[in-house]
């Protein structure tokens, strides 16, 4: 039975962001909810003993109804976690973190800034676990500061705008990626490369915030976020914003050197190097492009799914010296994704004349390149940092235009190490997201 419910006030909204965003997920785009599914919503992310109560019999059910059904019990571990108010007049939310290098993530309290005229308050529904962030929870590239609350691969619902926000409008799907904030000013941020804003850009975590507090970053291990409305983005409807999470990194990532190095023409054999969460996006997304891919991975295990479910073409294991030999110098491009140590020869004697690798794994010790790799055949090798957030939001409208989505296993937070600690192993098809709306409740 289809149901009316009543629209809620900012006030409400405020009151239950949380409530306000898993409603809003589940009924975007207009749709009308039906009483089972709100029923059913409500036993999966509320209370289910309200969930059974809730009646249709008057055709319309109140907003407070609403609430009641979808409030769920604060989280556990949060009681004497350690807290951090770096706002005095913040609002408080709930996260993940690590206190130390050698720290676990664990539950953490903190504030968030008050939205400001061009803010974009949004809650937290999902987050990818990025390899990076792993990097620098372990501070493999010495320089976290602690406490650090990862995150930033995040989609969720708009709660709240500032006064000049023009872009978003409460209820709204929306996605925060690896940045906040840069300075507008300079010759990158005026390129649409705010990534390399010189100022620098501000990272979604563990970075300076750019509003003066003194703050450090926090992501989107965490129920809410406040963000700059000029670097939110807009989740295309058609796309479920566990699957879609992922994009605002590692899609993006892989996306933006296929076009800014014109590898994505069609017909263009592209090999991708470890089949990861980058590794997987830069499948999908070069076989959108029409490319021919060969992945490049470290044993069989992931050979089946990456040739039928994610469509690669080819699927080579790197050790095979054989089959590595018999490919050289066939590739145009290659995307080199891995996050450990590993031979770059072996991978650009596989490029054509001309041909370029593409670094986009940050291992945490140098590469080691001899000149004549690529002196022999004008190889260039290059380096991608994510992309701006106009190219985001092309990637985003790509990815919902094509249907494309990551390959996703949703944790709840109790599981949030034994998840990164599989990442570490490998042992991931193909990128952990962190279930915020299940599991982070104030
Ligand atoms: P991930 O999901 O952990 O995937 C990395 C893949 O690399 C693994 O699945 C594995 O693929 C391969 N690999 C891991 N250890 C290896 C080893 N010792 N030798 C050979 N291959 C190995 O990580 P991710 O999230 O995709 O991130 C990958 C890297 O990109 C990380 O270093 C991350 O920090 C970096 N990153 C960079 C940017 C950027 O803007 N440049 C953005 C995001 C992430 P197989 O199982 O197929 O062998
Ligand atoms: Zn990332
Ligand atoms: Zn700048």
């Amino acid at each position: 039975m289809a149901i009316k419910v009543q629209t809620p006030t900012q006030e409400q909204i405020n009151r239950d962001p949380r409530a306000f965003a898993i409603y809003s997920s589940a009924t975007h785009g207009g749709k009308t909810p039906e009483l089972k599914d709100l029923k059913e919503l409500a036993s999966k992310y509320g209370n289910p003993k309200a969930a059974e109560s809730l009646s249709g019999e008057s055709g319309e059910l109140a907003w407070d109804t609403i609430v009641q059904a979808l409030k769920a019990a604060p989280s556990s571990g949060f009681e004497g976690a350690k807290e951090v108010s770096e706002y005095s007049d913040g609002t408080p939310a709930v996260g993940l973190a690590a206190l130390d290098e050698k720290s676990d993530v664990v539950p953490f309290k903190f504030t968030r800034r008050q939205p400001g005229p061009d803010d974009v308050h949004i809650q937290i529904l999902k987050c990818g676990l990025c390899h990076s962030d792993l990097h620098q929870l372990r501070n493999e590239w010495a320089n976290t500061v602690y406490p650090v609350v990862p995150g930033h691969e995040m989609t969720g619902i708009v709660t709240q705008v500032g006064a000049n926000v023009t872009k978003f409008k409460v209820g709204q799907r929306a996605g925060v990626g690896c940045m906040v904030d840069s300075c507008r000013k300079c010759d990158s941020c005026k390129a649409d490369s705010e990534q390399f804003c010189t100022a620098p850009c501000t990272f979604t975590y563990n970075g300076p915030a750019s509003d003066g507090s003194g703050a450090t970053t926090k992501g989107g291990y965490s129920d809410h976020i406040v963000v700059n409305e000029d670097f939110v983005l807009h989740v295309p409807d058609n796309l479920d914003l566990a699957g879609a999470a992922p994009l605002l990194c590692a899609g993006i990532t892989v996306y933006s050197p296929l076009r800014h190095f014109k590898l994505d023409q069609p017909g263009m054999k592209l090999g991708v190097v470890g089949l990861g969460g980058l590794g997987h996006m830069a499948v999908k997304i070069g076989k959108a492009m029409g490319l021919e891919v060969t992945v490049f991975s470290t044993s069989n295990s992931k050979k089946e799914e990456a040739l039928s479910r994610l469509g690669a073409d080819h699927f080579v294991v790197s050790k095979d010296a054989d089959q590595m030999k018999e490919l050289a110098g066939t590739l145009d491009g290659i995307l080199d994704t891995i996050s450990a140590d590993h031979p770059l020869p072996d991978y650009i004697q596989l490029l054509k004349l001309d041909g370029r690798i593409v670094m986009l794994g940050v291992p945490p010790t140098p590469l080691q390149l001899p000149a004549g790799v690529v002196i022999f055949g004008r190889k260039s090798v290059s380096g991608s940092l994510i992309g701006g957030i106009a190219e985001t939001q092309e990637m985003l409208d790509f990815c919902g235009k094509h249907n494309i989505v990551a390959d996703v296993e949703v944790v709840k937070a109790d599981y949030i190490n034994k998840a990164l600690d599989r990442m570490f192993k490998a042992d991931v098809k193909y990128r952990f997201v962190l279930d915020v709306e299940a599991s982070l409740v104030q």
